[in-house]
């Protein structure tokens, strides 16, 4: 069987590396650990040990790669051009062929990625239970009681766990909504698979500031996960339906974009081409689909942005979010709509290439790194007297959220779409 390209790391992305360590102060894993083989540099020497048949796929190697946040801080600091993504992302998918996990952990991970993250059914399941542990005064107990205190990493995970918003976004789904005043743009808008549960308020700003900016939002019904919580787990068979879903559904509606405003996704969603195998017609098919794919804050920096605002009085502090920053080299953009809104005074933030930590599920694989990556970033936040934390992907809202409230001062976390939602209904 051929194995489309990057099922796992390719010699010729792996002969980049000219073991120069400059990536070394750019990687929150060697900074944290000082370890040689869980930085950038290790890592790939791992890799290239690995594909030269010198090293097998042993409980080391899966240790080191697994460390990895796959935040691509390093790709952004490599003078070599080092596609290090393209690298990780392919050991984990040879990792999850050659080492399997034991069975209990295989059927939970078949359960998320393969049933839960792809139906709307379950995921509403999900978020209805988590609404009623809410509301029914039973968390607010159980924490009052000091219940997960002595749980260890499980009470972790109760702090971190995201508050299902109700209604949920899934009604939307399959609808179009008019641009408000001339229509300029037509646009189509992925609303994810967790979002429409968690981030339910979230994406119906996204739509309302598209709506301001002459855009007619479609939100097509045949659209699914984006398979980036797939790819990045390594369980690429899977991204890959989830692309041949999405480039199915949406091709044929001649959008001028495809919008998202979630990082994590825009990255994968941007790279569906690397999922298919080089003169496929699917490979074909995923270069026309990506080429229209835009974070929306790139999207609106790109169209000449509605500033009919109102004021917004917050002190506001920017939280690079890695895969807009280092996946997609999205930086200015974010800062410039932030900038254009009255009121704000914005405090640029120490250190915002570093990941804070969240990293997909890092933040619930690896809790202790993850939280002492936090902790940093909160310490980095109030330098700033910062009363409001802005960033550009659901998953760092959520850690940032965590951060807020564990490590300082539970300052309110933002979309950079919410600022400017708030900014128009400051208007009126
Ligand atoms: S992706 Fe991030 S954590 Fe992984 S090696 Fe690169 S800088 Fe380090
Ligand atoms: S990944 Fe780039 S910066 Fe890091 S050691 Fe290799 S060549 Fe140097």
């Amino acid at each position: 069987m051929t194995l489309p390209i990057l099922d796992k790391p390719q010699p010729a992305d792996l002969k980049k590396c000219v073991h120069c360590g400059l990536c070394l102060n750019a990687c929150p894993t060697y900074r944290e650990l000082g370890v040689e083989m869980d930085s950038p540099r290790g890592r790939i020497y791992q890799m290239a040990q690995v594909a030269a048949g010198k090293m097998p796929v042993n409980d080391d190697y899966v240790e080191h790669m697994g460390l990895c946040l796959a935040c691509r801080a390093c790709e952004t600091a490599c003078p070599s051009g080092v596609q290090y993504g393209r690298l990780i992302e392919g050991a984990l998918a040879q990792i999850e062929r050659e080492a399997p996990r034991p069975l209990v952990s295989r059927l939970i991970r078949r359960l998320v990625f393969a049933k839960i993250l792809r139906s709307r059914f379950l995921l509403a399941a999900g978020g209805y239970k988590l609404l009623f542990y809410r509301k029914s005064g039973l968390q607010q107990m159980m924490r009052a009681t000091g219940f997960f205190d002595g749980l260890g990493r499980l009470g972790e995970l109760e702090q971190l766990a995201p508050e299902a918003q109700a209604p949920f976004f899934f009604s939307r789904i399959g609808k179009t909504f008019p641009a408000e005043g001339e229509t300029r743009h037509r646009v189509a808008f992925l609303a994810g698979c967790m979002q429409n549960v968690f981030f339910s308020r979230l994406n119906e700003a996204t739509v309302r500031v598209l709506q301001k900016n002459g855009c007619e939002v479609a939100i097509p019904g045949e659209q699914g996960c984006c398979g980036a919580l797939h790819v990045h787990a390594g369980l690429r068979g899977l991204g890959r339906e989830q692309a041949r879903q999405n480039i199915a559904a949406l091709e044929k509606g001649g959008y001028d974009a495809v919008i998202t405003n979630t990082a994590g996704c825009g990255s994968v969603l941007k790279e569906y081409p690397d999922l298919f195998e080089t003169g496929s017609a699917w490979r074909r098919r995923a270069a026309e689909f990506s080429a229209k794919v835009q974070d929306v804050s790139e999207f609106l920096a790109s169209v000449e942005l509605n500033r009919d605002f109102g004021e917004v009085r917050r002190t506001v502090t920017y939280q690079d979010s890695c895969h807009l920053l280092h996946g997609q080299k999205i930086s200015a953009q974010p800062r410039r709509i932030i900038g254009a809104i009255p009121g704000v005074v914005f405090r640029e933030l120490p250190l915002t290439e570093l990941c804070c930590g969240s990293a997909g599920v890092y933040n619930v694989e690896h809790t202790d790194i993850s939280m002492s990556l936090l902790e940093d970033k909160m310490r980095m936040v109030e330098a700033t007297g910062a009363d409001t934390i802005v960033t550009a992907n659901p998953g760092c809202m959520l850690q940032l959220q965590a951060g807020a409230r564990k490590f300082s001062k539970r300052q309110p976390v933002m979309h950079v779409v919410e600022l400017l939602d708030e900014a128009y209904a400051a208007r009126g």
